[in-house]
This record gives C-alpha cells, sequence and structure tokens, in this order.
C-alpha cells in the first residue's frame, strides 16, 4: 500500500529531479587561461615530490634520445596546470555550478564528500605550452543513499586544450578531468553513550607477562637471556639473536622523552582532547609509548625527564603514564 503522503513525497523528489537535471551540460566557463606555462620547475617540484625519478621529465639530454624528442611533463600533472591559485576562489556566485550547490543545499543537502576523479590523457604536455580549460556540469544524479547518507552525486568535467590557432574551435584537446562530489544530508547519529570506556588492553600470549608486570605496578622489560638484549614491547624472540629464551628486569622508572605527538584527531570519547603521546626513552635503554600526564599537552618537549607512575582508569583498566620530573631528580 502507498499513502497519499508517500505519493506526495515521491512527486516532491521527482519535481526536484527534473529541476537538477536542467543543469546537466550548462557551461561553468569557458577558455580560461592557465596561470602559468608548462615549466621546468614545477615539473622537478612535482617529480621530486611523487618520487618520480623518470628522467625524461628533467633531462633534457635525456629527453632527446626518447620517442618524445623534448621533455615533456608526467601526464598526472594535468590539474596542476589548471588549478586556479589558492586565494582565487571558486566561479562566480552566478554561475550554473554555484547555483546548483545553492539548490542542493538549500533542499537540505549541506554536506559535501569528494567520491572520485578520473582524468583522461590524449597526448603529452611540452615545456612552453600553455593550456586553457572549459568546465561543465556533466551530470547530477538521482537520489541515492550511501554510508554517508542521502543526497546527489554531481560530476563536473574540465576539458583541458592546447590553442592551435586564432578561432574559437582552433585548440586541441589534451586532457579531461571528471570530479564527482556527493551532497548529501548525514544520517542521523546514535545518541552518544553516557560510560566512555577506554579501550581495552590488547592481551596474548606474549603480551600477557608484561601486563602481569602492571597489574602489580611494575614496568617490566623483556631480556634475552641468550645475549642479554633487552626488549619492549614483549615479543616472541630476540632480535639480536632470535633466540626464544627470555627472562624480564623490572625498569627503574625513569627516561626521557625521545619524541612527542598532540593527538587532535579522531576525537575518541573516552579521551580528553588534545592529548600528548610521548615515546619515552628508558634509562634501561629501550623505548615505550605512553601519555605524559601532570601537564598540558603543550608544554611536552623532547628531553624532558619523567618517571613511571600506574594511573587506574576504571576497574578493570590501570595503565602506567609519565609524568615530569625536576631534571635534577
Ligand atoms: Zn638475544
Amino acid at each position: 500500500m502507498t499513502t497519499v503522503e508517500e505519493t506526495d513525497a515521491q512527486a516532491a523528489k521527482a519535481e526536484f529531479l527534473a529541476r537538477l537535471k536542467e543543469f546537466e551540460g550548462l557551461h561553468c566557463e569557458s577558455g580560461v587561461l592557465a596561470l602559468d606555462p608548462v615549466n621546468g620547475p614545477m615539473i622537478r617540484h612535482w617529480a621530486e615530490a611523487m618520487g618520480d625519478t623518470n628522467p625524461v621529465y628533467t633531462d633534457a639530454e635525456f629527453a632527446k634520445t626518447t620517442h618524445f624528442g623534448e621533455i615533456v611533463a608526467p601526464a598526472t600533472m594535468l590539474q596542476v596546470w589548471i588549478m586556479r591559485g589558492l586565494h582565487a576562489g571558486q566561479p562566480g556566485g552566478d554561475s550554473p555550478v554555484q547555483r546548483l550547490y545553492d539548490l542542493v543545499v538549500e533542499a537540505g543537502f549541506g554536506s559535501v564528500v569528494a567520491t572520485n576523479c578520473e582524468q583522461e590523457y590524449m597526448r603529452p604536455l611540452r615545456l612552453g605550452e600553455t593550456v586553457e580549460y572549459d568546465q561543465l556540469i556533466e551530470t547530477v544524479s538521482e537520489e541515492k543513499t550511501t554510508g554517508l547518507g542521502t543526497g546527489h552525486f554531481i560530476t563536473t568535467l574540465v576539458n583541458i586544450f592546447v590553442r592551435t590557432g586564432e578561432g574559437a574551435e582552433e585548440r586541441e584537446l589534451v586532457g579531461t578531468h571528471r570530479f564527482r562530489i556527493l551532497r548529501y544530508t548525514p544520517h542521523k547519529r546514535k545518541p552518544k553513550q553516557e560510560f566512555k570506556p577506554r579501550p581495552r588492553r590488547v592481551v596474548n600470549r606474549d603480551s600477557k607477562p608484561f601486563w602481569d608486570g602492571v597489574d602489580e605496578e611494575k614496568l617490566l622489560i623483556q631480556r634475552c637471556t641468550e645475549c642479554g638484549t633487552l626488549r619492549l614491547p614483549f615479543g616472541p624472540g630476540c632480535n639480536n639473536c632470535a633466540s626464544l629464551e627470555w627472562d624480564t628486569v623490572e625498569a627503574g622508572g625513569l627516561g626521557t622523552i625521545y619524541s612527542h605527538v598532540t593527538m587532535h584527531y579522531p576525537k575518541f570519547p573516552a579521551f580528553d582532547m588534545p592529548y600528548a603521546v610521548a615515546l619515552i626513552e628508558l634509562d634501561e635503554g629501550v623505548r615505550t609509548l605512553s601519555n605524559i600526564v601532570g601537564i598540558p599537552h603543550d608544554e611536552v618537549r623532547i628531553g624532558m625527564r619523567v618517571a613511571l607512575e600506574f594511573v587506574q582508569h576504571d576497574a578493570d583498566l590501570k595503565l602506567p603514564a609519565f609524568r615530569p620530573v625536576d631534571q635534577e631528580a
């Protein structure tokens, strides 16, 4: 059975989709000239950043020996040449793509996520060529529901050209850049739990002796009984001699902050964000990851002396942590 309300809702959806479909094929921009010609420095920076060491992009002598006959830009740099600049913003408010976005936001699809990008390369670009591009709205999907929420996929297409003459049609298509976003309404989240337990300790056959030590407020370090090498975290064998035989020594509890980060994200409900995580070099010479307590996260410094303590987070969870001590201590 279909109720009157459902029929009305379907009609409203169909009407809305028809409005969206009117945008398909509309041009947003035409003949926009790239800010820079294809050039050696940008290619070199890009190739270095990507770790692409192919000399055809940077070495003119080598490039002469290839079938290109000269330096070419990496095909996947295509989007680099059509970047509009960091502070340039988007096409004006009266452009079709902006009107389309306004329409979907007004309809409640206020969230946005980029979903995928496809490019085609018709031929390599050479030094000194300046591309120009047109942008158009290619497709707007019907309403879809994904893991994120419900909304419409919008695909824009940028066609990239090199001029071959002065006339409007005198240009060669060298690549296409297709970009798809989802404008959506997020799923309603379940109400947050009141009790926010921290993640539990991971106890397995290797780590159990370590956690047993923590329960007795001892920080144990594993020691190879064959060669004496210390190791932390616990593991089945010695990294130095491969022996499977071991015993433990108890850490004295003093160490030095070797490195640290501040966690801002993801926002785990059980943690007071942001918080400091440090790699502590124990005076015994092994390193361990832990929280730093007793000072604000932004006062944690490399080289700080710290002392071990044990924090009882809840009935079942005790964890080691470190607190700064006087440099003299
Ligand atoms: Zn060993």
